[in-house]
């Protein structure tokens, strides 16, 4: 499985940060200017938390939180709530997996189903899950999206089911909500300044010890490097992108882990990646998948008729489009100044 650049991003989110000597005004206090810092490999990445007057035991809890999450949502281990579901077709469920199950199934209605989190047959069928990559035939494809709609998921109120060989899979939004529960386990044990970083998955609490913004780069999907930079306070910003997770098959093609659910294929929707920036890292994390799936236009189109989220849509060609709401924030590398850049209006 490759996932050659969600250890790079996170990387560069640290080294963005701010947290170097040369930074810290001389006045501050600098018992508080040292971080305490954490790495999980949780959820199949790796989780960077940078917390700012915490203690090493709230950085625990954060880590007990993360560990606690990932067993209830965790498609593929055998003792989470979701496998339950997936296995009997009703379970009883968290009031953190049936929040995130409830809020995940109002986004998939607001996407008009780009994002549908009944996916897994297909995903699994990829060989995403496995890693045993493969590309299945049309019929086959077909066949399994039959099982795909999640209008048909029920939720009520600790109760859920799914009719019989859907299954379910929170991929796509299980970090978003993580970054929101961490968030406020961290500001009610009193912090006021953290980045978290869930393998690329950004959540910003406050901004810098010293006022400034967060700097965040954001991957170039072509290269090795960032193509950007975005400055951010207090909010999450979230990427998907067709190079997070991919494998080429035996006819030469690229095929990534985000699928339409109208073919049951990787989305090619001219889009190679999608970040987008908001108060809420679970409506963050549904809305990149989603858009992703959309496309630029129907994406542009979407956030026209929003008012939750700015967005950084990047193009196959190499096309950098940034909603208004980010211009004074995002910036190109050096070096990348003569990329076009595009400020969608609404
Ligand atoms: P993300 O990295 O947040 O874009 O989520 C991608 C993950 O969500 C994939 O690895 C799949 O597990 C799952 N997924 C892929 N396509 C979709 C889709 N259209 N709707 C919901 N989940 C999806
Ligand atoms: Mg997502």
């Amino acid at each position: 499985m490759k996932k050659r650049l969600s250890g790079l991003l996170v990387l560069l989110a640290l080294a963005l940060c701010g947290c170097t000597e040369k930074d810290t005004p001389q006045s501050w206090d600098q018992s508080a200017e040292t971080p305490s810092t954490a790495t999980v490999f949780a959820m199949d990445t790796v989780m960077d938390l940078t917390v700012y007057g915490g203690d090493e035991e709230l950085l625990g809890q954060a880590e007990e939180r993360i560990l606690e999450l990932e067993g209830l949502f965790s498609v593929t281990s055998e003792t989470s709530e979701l496998h339950t579901l997936n296995q009997e077709g009703a379970a009883v469920l968290s009031e953190d997996t049936a929040q995130l199950l409830r809020r995940g199934l109002d986004l998939c209605g607001r996407t008009g189903g780009a994002l549908d989190l009944s996916i897994y047959p297909l995903v699994r069928a990829w060989g995403f899950t496995t890693g045993a990559y493969r590309i299945p035939e049309e019929q086959e494809r077909a066949a399994l999206l039959e099982r795909v709609d999640y209008t048909q998921i029920r939720v009520q109120d600790s109760e859920a089911s799914i009719p019989s060989g859907m299954e379910v899979d929170l991929g796509s939004v299980a970090k978003g909500y993580t970054g929101d529960a961490l968030e406020e386990l961290l500001r009610a044990g009193g912090v006021t300044s953290a980045l978290l970083n869930l393998g690329g998955n950004v959540q910003a609490l406050g901004s810098k010890p010293d006022g400034s913004p967060w700097r965040i780069g954001i991957q170039d999907p072509e290269g090795e490097s960032y193509l950007g930079v975005l400055e951010l306070n207090d909010q999450a910003a979230i990427t998907s992108g067709s190079y997070e997770r991919f494998f080429v098959g035996e006819d030469g093609n690229t095929y990534w882990h985000i699928i339409d659910p109208a073919t049951g294929a990787p989305a090619v929707s001219g889009l190679t990646s999608v970040t987008i920036v908001g108060d809420s890292g679970l409506t963050c994390d549904a809305l990149s998948t989603a858009l992703f799936v959309m496309g630029l236009d129907r994406a542009v189109e979407f956030w026209r008729q929003s008012e939750d989220f700015e967005t950084i849509l990047i193009t196959e060609d190499g096309g950098i489009y940034v909603t208004e709401g980010l211009e004074g924030s995002f910036s190109l590398a050096e070096g990348e100044g003569s990329r076009e850049m595009t400020v969608v209006r609404r």
